[in-house]
């Protein structure tokens, strides 16, 4: 059976970029749970010969919701679907409240969380990590899906954790 990882994280923190990154195609599965819309978010991804699929929580939406409500359903969808749980923060915004609602829910898995903070597109000090270590769930990998940067260390880490 091959691995799944979800990538979960507030609006504009760059998840389906990081996802279109991934898999470097699109695929669209929709299912039709009422009020809960999944748009072109399983796509299949390789790493070192490791076949496995990928989800972008954003594109589960729900109808007429609050932030609090949809951001929770993705979530908890990717904490029932996923083997890793990516949670994307952005570096140009830092760690907001919106992350922190975030992150108390993921406290609740079992399963493993990889923090990466994306939109770190200049290679910066090294102390930059710690400043998110503070959200408890470990040491953050720094990214760019739009360069590329670290996209690799993140990719080994999802499938040592598989
Ligand atoms: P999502 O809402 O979490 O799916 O975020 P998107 O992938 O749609 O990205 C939101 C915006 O951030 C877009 O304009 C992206 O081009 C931009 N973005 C995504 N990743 C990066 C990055 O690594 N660096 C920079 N500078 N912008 C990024
Ligand atoms: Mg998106």
């Amino acid at each position: 059976k091959k691995g799944i990882v979800a990538i979960v994280g507030r609006p504009n923190v760059g998840k389906s970029s990081l996802f279109n990154r991934i898999i470097r195609e699109k695929k669209s599965i929709v299912e039709d749970i009422p009020g809960v819309t999944r748009d072109r978010i399983y796509g299949n991804a390789e790493w070192l010969t490791r076949q496995f699929i990928i989800i972008d929580t954003g594109g589960i939406t729900l109808e007429d919701q609050p932030f609090a409500k949809e951001i929770k359903i993705q979530a908890e969808i990717a904490m029932t679907e996923a083997d890793v749980i990516v949670f994307l923060l952005n570096h140009q915004d830092g760690l907001t409240d919106e992350d922190k609602v975030i992150a108390r829910i993921l406290y609740k898995t079992k399963k493993p969380v990889i923090v990466a903070v994306n939109k770190y597109d200049k290679k910066g000090l090294s102390t930059d990590a710690y400043e998110y270590m503070s959200i408890g769930l470990g040491e953050p990998i720094m990214i760019s899906s739009t360069h590329g940067i670290g996209v690799g260390d993140l990719l080994d880490k999802m499938i040592a954790e598989m």
